[in-house]
């Protein structure tokens, strides 16, 4: 018997699976079929290399000490309040206080906690291509209308093409209708890193017409450039209209850990003078009890030991690089890959999935295809830094032997 008690209609919105899965299933289709392929994935933004040891052994001596009574908490560890004072002198230099911090298990749930601070009929931008989660969960959220299946594009949503035209940076004017602004950076999929005055003029579009700045800077550890900002309020005044996301999950390795935090600063206030901040602290207590202790133990070691840390995101720029010359030396023209773990390769006149089938079948690799993040990924597909050294290489030498003219 079916129940009587109404679905959420904005779920029947939605277009197929979330990106990751479908391209599981491909994986495993082509597996079932070729059952002694040896494939090597570069497709999903998983990291892959251990912890450093001072991460892990932390983890684990908090761990064992739960199984005592000294050692045993509950709700509301004591290591929280450390971590957030932590969070705000290592990643921000002080530029945000620890109040404003809010621990969480990691930035995709975050996104979809944020869209509760806002009411429905808030209306949303996005940058185009993006990570799914923004336009996927405004779906949810009902701030869409259907999908056109011409443009694969949301009614009601506004799409901000990121384009090697525009150099991966959005005309912002197009967000004129929209009180809500998605900015991933640096980007997935299109590896792109806005430069300062580029952040500039993004915060100054927000405050000019009071709109607020969702900033996803889940991959800020990889920014090299030095004219790239890693946080948002490294922009003059962004504290009035932006709230930033993030995560440790690409900067030490916690995607299996979770991880994260928002920064929420007191001076972003709604329209009635509410502090945005008030209403974030109620939907943390109300629907999320704190992130895992022991995760957060783990958290605090990663910040202690930050060089550790950011030894392993240099390794995976390294890999980054070998898949970046790689391309180089078969006439692919690429983007992004020095401030960001995700390559995208151009394949001008494909479909993406097209060039997804191409990989996966001629080189065994398994990408992402562009599309899968919004219409102006066409063409494109994304690959990943993230792997064992021994597979990048053993991936570049495929992708190499099937496109080297
Ligand atoms: N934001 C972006 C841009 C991501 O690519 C990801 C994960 O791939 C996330 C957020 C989610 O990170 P987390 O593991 O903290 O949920």
């Amino acid at each position: 018997m079916p129940l009587k008690t109404p679905r959420n209609e904005n779920f029947a919105k939605l277009t197929a699976g979330y990106l990751f899965p479908v391209i599981n299933q491909k994986k495993k289709d082509y597996l079932a079929a070729n059952p002694n392929a040896s494939l090597i994935s570069l497709g999903i933004g998983d990291t892959t290399h251990p912890l450093p040891a001072a991460v892990s052994d932390a983890m684990a001596s908090y761990s064992k000490g739960l199984g005592s009574q000294e050692g045993y908490e509950g709700y509301d560890p004591k290591c929280e309040s450390t971590l957030k004072e932590k969070i705000a002198s290592v990643l921000y230099n002080g530029m945000i206080k620890p109040d404003e911090v809010f621990v969480s298990d990691g930035s995709k749930c975050d996104i979809g906690r944020l869209q509760l601070l806002f009411g429905t009929k808030a209306t949303v931008a996005v940058q185009d291509p993006a990570y799914p989660v923004y336009v996927d969960s405004s779906v949810i959220m009902g701030r869409s209308g259907l999908n056109n299946p011409e443009t694969k594009q949301y009614a009601g949503l506004t799409y901000m093409p990121c384009t090697p035209d525009n150099g991966f940076f959005p005309d912002i004017s197009l967000a004129k209708d929209s009180d809500i602004i998605y900015f991933c950076n640096p980007n997935n999929p299109t590896g792109a890193c806005a430069t300062k005055p580029q952040l500039e003029s993004l915060v100054n579009f927000a405050k000019e017409h009071g709109k607020v700045i969702i900033f996803d800077s889940a991959y800020s550890s990889f920014i090299t450039d030095p004219a790239c900002p890693k946080s948002i309020y490294e922009i003059e005044g962004a504290k009035e209209v932006a709230i930033e996301t993030t995560s440790f999950s690409k900067l030490a390795g916690f995607t299996g850990v979770r991880l994260g935090w928002i920064v929420c600063p007191a001076e972003l206030k709604f329209a009635d003078g509410t502090p945005v901040k008030n209403d974030l602290g109620r939907i943390m207590s109300t629907l999320f009890n704190g992130a895992s202790s022991v995760a957060q133990q783990g958290g605090i070691a990663a910040l202690d030991n930050i060089n550790q840390v950011m030894d392993i995101v240099k390794y995976y720029l390294e890999n980054a690089k070998l898949v970046r010359e790689t391309l180089d030396s078969c006439g692919i023209k690429y983007y992004g890959g020095d401030n960001a773990p995700y390559i995208f390769a151009h394949f001008p006149g494909r479909d993406s999935w097209d060039a997804f089938e191409e990989i996966l079948t001629k080189c065994q690799v398994v990408t992402t295809p562009g599309f899968g993040f919004g219409p102006a990924g066409q063409g494109f597909v994304r690959i990943s830094a993230f792997g064992q050294r021994e597979n990048v290489v053993e991936a570049c030498k495929r992708l190499a032997n099937h496109f080297k003219k």
